[in-house]
């Protein structure tokens, strides 16, 4: 079978490399891809946003099934437009998509079908969402309703910061349209976990439990970016805690999309906030997380072009989905200034030797040109351990990860404090 897969991120990488271990895999092209996809298929000089470039691409090259990586093209409305030609392919539709791309619309739903969140409203006049803000007082959470690439989240605990948030979304609408919407949210406190599920809209399938760590520096310290590392299973989702996710977020979510005649096929990726028995969504994506891909895709151990294929037939019930016990850690290794300005083009050495010390590096902001890897982008390589506990898996990576080099490499010391500190 030939695949396509949209995106060019590790994310991207760890899909790849899982469906080129699949002997239903005949070909792999990435599009854009980035230089480790390489090592999986052909590239493809196409936009991830190009939707009508890459259905030609799909059409021409008779691609048996699409895999869409990032939310963009999804809340564009890939899926309907390759639908449309009968083309097959992995993700929601852009009603569904919809979960991501409008945090009210999510927001909404949640309410509507009791799936337990933080309290919420939306506003569209700065006046009036100021007068709230005011009354509720902080700590407050203040978001752009649609997409703004991880940014349009602030969590405020002085009213300075709060008032200066919503000036930014809809005085000043540095998130554009984004920013039409603001939803207020109450302040959650807890641990935060993933779990992300595969569905067709009848059979849910919740995969392994992961955490992300999003701040720059160790010790959770400094500015967000698009995740320094994960691990999983993440211990603070116990049992109790993965049969409530179960019950009554996925079951919920899933069947009250179908009573307002959405079908949902895809990934469905709950953010939780966890304390103690108690757990709420912080959000929903519609695809997979980056980078809690990189440590859920290596501990399955069923054939995901198989588990693609059944979401996108709507026959996920005729197979069974079986995981590795033990313990996946990510490391995120950047350029030195992201989540702000930095530098690129720098040459990485080093990532064979990571491989051949057991390591998987998945690539994320590399080119590879005429074999000469460089850095392309602020998250620039995934190394990941696989090891019968956490504190192995860690110790692992740390022992080996400086075998890869490249000039102003930046990377947390701390992936995995949490369950580290649960363990001891
Ligand atoms: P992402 O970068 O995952 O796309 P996003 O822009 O979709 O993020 P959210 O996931 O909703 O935004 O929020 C980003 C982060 O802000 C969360 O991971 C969490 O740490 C924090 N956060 C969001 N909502 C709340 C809340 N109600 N209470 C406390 N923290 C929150």
């Amino acid at each position: 079978m030939k695949v396509l897969v949209i995106g060019n991120g590790g994310r991207e990488s760890a899909i790849c490399w899982k469906l080129f271990n699949s002997n239903k895999v005949s070909k792999i092209y990435i599009a854009p891809g980035n230089g480790g996809t390489l090592n999986y298929g052909e590239n493809i000089d196409i936009s991830v946003d190009n939707i009508v470039e890459l259905k030609k691409f799909a059409v021409n090259n008779k691609i048996d099934l699409t895999v869409v990586g990032p939310e963009i093209p999804l809340t564009l409305g890939i899926v309907d437009e390759f639908g449309k030609d009968g083309l097959k392919i992995f993700g929601p539709s852009k009603e569904a998509a919809e979960l991501e791309g409008s945090k009210d619309f999510a927001k909404k739903i949640m309410k509507k079908y009791k799936i337990p969140t933080a309290d919420y409203e939306t506003f569209t006049e700065y006046e009036e969402a100021l007068k709230y803000l005011k009354n509720k007082g902080v700590p407050i959470v203040i978001k752009a309703d649609g997409l703004a690439a991880g940014k349009g989240v602030t969590v405020a605990f002085n009213i300075d910061d709060a008032i200066n948030a919503l000036k930014d979304i809809m005085l000043d609408k540095i998130f554009g349209e984004s920013g039409a919407k603001v939803v207020i949210e109450e302040y959650m406190d807890g641990e935060e976990a993933s779990i992300l599920a595969f569905t067709d809209g009848k059979t849910i399938y919740p995969m392994v439990s992961s955490q992300d760590h999003k701040r720059i520096y160790d010790g959770d310290k400094g500015p967000n970016t698009g995740g320094m590392g994960t691990y999983s299973p993440a211990p603070v989702v116990t049992d109790e805690v993965y049969k409530m996710v179960y019950n009554d977020i996925l079951v919920p979510m899933i069947k009250g999309l179908k009573e307002e005649g959405i079908k949902y096929k895809g990934v469905l990726y709950a953010g939780l906030m966890i304390s103690g028995k108690e757990v709420k969504v912080v959000e929903f994506n519609v695809r997979f997380g980056d980078p809690e891909t990189q440590v859920v895709l290596p501990r399955l151990k069923t054939d995901l072009f198989e588990v693609f294929e059944a979401v996108a037939e709507e026959k996920l019930d005729k197979i069974k989905l079986e995981w590795d016990d033990r313990v996946a850690v990510c490391v995120v290794m950047a350029s030195g200034g992201y989540p702000g300005k930095y530098e690129k083009e720098k040459l990485i050495t080093g990532i064979k030797e990571a491989e051949e010390n057991g390591l998987l590096v998945f690539h994320a902001g590399t080119k590879d040109e005429n074999g000469k890897v460089t850095t392309n982008g602020g998250r620039v390589l995934d190394v990941v351990s696989i090891k019968d506990n956490i504190k192995a898996a860690v110790d692992d990576i740390y022992n080996k990860i400086d075998s890869i080099n490249f000039e102003n490499k930046f990377y947390r010391k701390d992936i995995a404090h949490k369950a580290l500190k649960r363990e001891s």
